[in-house]
């Protein structure tokens, strides 16, 4: 078979999270290159492949699940985890994220991407999309040399108020020229692993002109639009008073068309019933980032968006969002805050909003979708790159294990994620990431936070009685 490398996985369950739900409760995988040839009972696939196979591994007691895909994180952004707690949204941004993000070299990024990998990687993804940071040839080495799977974007920004200098002069042109460059140099590299998408920080931060270039741009390349969206009840005010509609953000983006099937929304918090119609219409993606909202966004109507027929996905955010970039704690978050969300509308909490099941698919087929990959990533099915976890329930937090999928969704824990492929490689076996040096990436990054916080001039409040 032109000598590609054939793994046979067995002995495990396997969570499959295709159109019929199917698990195997003693199932086994045959991968050949980077493909899925075989999902079936540990027997049948043994037949058939175990005579050839180049390596085969008995995974029992084990779960192996499709790789989650995180829809919304700032790579860049990890160095500066911890640099804006407890502060208010204004503070966070002006004081904080902007100077952290104008200070960074190509090198912080890469870095930063490597150590925010790191994290990932052991909270199983194997796929996620960049929200928008700085440096994207630096975030692309490091995913290059990570093996994960990623469609990254340049956060673009061609006007706004408050913006460091450094890029307050960036024009239109110049926003659209790099885009298209990156576009060009590194779409489909690294074994067709990175995707080059486009990015919209927010409304606040776009002209008209960019917004539908961007729009224009992104369809003639095929490829997606990241963008923040209705974050905030000031944002839809602001657009109100300077666009002149009677709603916020999302109906402006209807307005002028920018509602598509390639839209990645991120958030999409503030938005009314006629807008989750106007998004369910346009077929837009939403990334849900259940932390990161309700530490300083508020509560997104999901269980609603998912009833309209949205294709709603996770995100972690930002280490500054939210400190974890876990997808598992994603999961379990996602379902809590969902169950108590209605308290405020109903004065009761829904326990049976968004079960289980859901929260498993947003985490692996409708990521898989949002980041316009739902024919190739997402769930373990013949023809499907291989992309997988494998879960070790055998450990104080899993034990007993009564019910698969809520185990996966309410128990587990990023610790009891063992081994990671993606693309047809092991990325981590037995809790090691087998592509970089962890500890020397951890060394590199408190080094380069240090500097990069320095040089930005970013001082944090002392808390605590502190004794040098
Ligand atoms: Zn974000």
């Amino acid at each position: 078979m032109g000598g590609k490398k054939l793994t046979v996985v067995h002995g495990a369950g396997i969570i499959t999270v295709d159109s019929e739900e199917r698990i195997y409760v003693n199932g086994a995988l045959a991968i050949e290159g980077d493909q899925i040839v075989a999902v079936g009972h540990s027997s049948s696939v043994l037949a058939e492949y175990s005579s050839r196979a180049d390596e085969i591994i008995d995974f029992e007691g084990s779960w192996i699940l499709p790789g989650l895909i995180n829809t919304h994180v700032h790579t860049s952004q990890q160095l500066g985890r911890g640099i804006a707690d407890d502060v208010d949204l204004l503070t966070w941004l002006h004081d904080r994220i902007w100077p952290y993000e104008s200070n960074m070299s190509e090198q912080d990024s890469y870095i930063s991407t490597l150590l925010c990998g790191i994290e990932l990687i052991h909270s199983g993804v194997t796929c996620f999309a960049e929200a928008g940071g700085q440096h994207v040839s630096g975030m692309v080495k490091a995913v290059d040399e990570l093996g994960i799977r990623a469609c990254l974007t340049r956060s673009t920004m061609d006007s706004g108020v408050g913006l460091p200098a450094l890029w307050a002069s960036e024009s239109t042109d110049t926003c659209m020229k790099i885009q298209e460059d990156l576009f060009t140099r590194f779409n489909a590299s690294a074994d067709d692993r990175i995707r080059i998408w486009f990015g919209l920080r927010q409304i606040l931060n776009a002209t008209d002109d960019l917004l539908l270039r961007t729009k224009e741009a992104a369809a003639k390349c095929n490829t997606g639009i990241h963008m923040h969206v209705a974050e905030i009840p000031f944002e839809n005010e602001w657009v109100m008073e300077s666009r002149g509609v009677e709603h916020g953000t999302v109906s402006y983006l209807n307005k002028i068309g920018l509602l598509d099937h390639n839209l990645l929304a991120a958030h999409s918090v503030w938005v009314d019933a006629s807008e989750v119609e106007m998004m369910a219409q346009a077929r837009v993606k939403v990334s849900h980032c259940p932390a990161a909202a309700m530490r300083m966004l508020g509560f997104a109507p999901v269980a609603e968006m998912l009833s309209a027929g949205i294709c709603v996905s996770l995100g972690t955010d930002g280490a500054p969002s939210n400190n974890r970039m876990s997808l598992v704690d994603e999961m379990y978050l996602a379902s809590l805050i969902n169950k108590g969300r209605v308290v405020f509308e109903r004065g009761t909490t829904d326990p049976t909003a968004l079960p289980a099941e859901t929260i498993l698919k947003m985490a692996t087929i409708n990521g898989a979708k949002s980041v316009l990959q739902g024919q190739s990533i997402g769930s373990l099915e013949v023809g499907k790159k291989a992309d997988l976890i494998v879960v070790n329930p055998d450990k104080w937090t899993m034990i007993p294990l009564h019910d698969p999928i809520s185990s996966m969704v309410y128990c587990m824990r990023t610790e009891n994620i063992s081994s990671v492929m993606c693309n047809g490689n092991w990325i981590m076996r037995d809790q090691k990431i087998l592509t970089v040096d962890e500890a020397l990436v951890m060394a590199n990054a408190k080094n380069a936070a240090m500097k990069l916080i320095t040089r930005a001039g970013i001082q944090l409040p002392k808390r605590g009685n502190v004794i040098y």
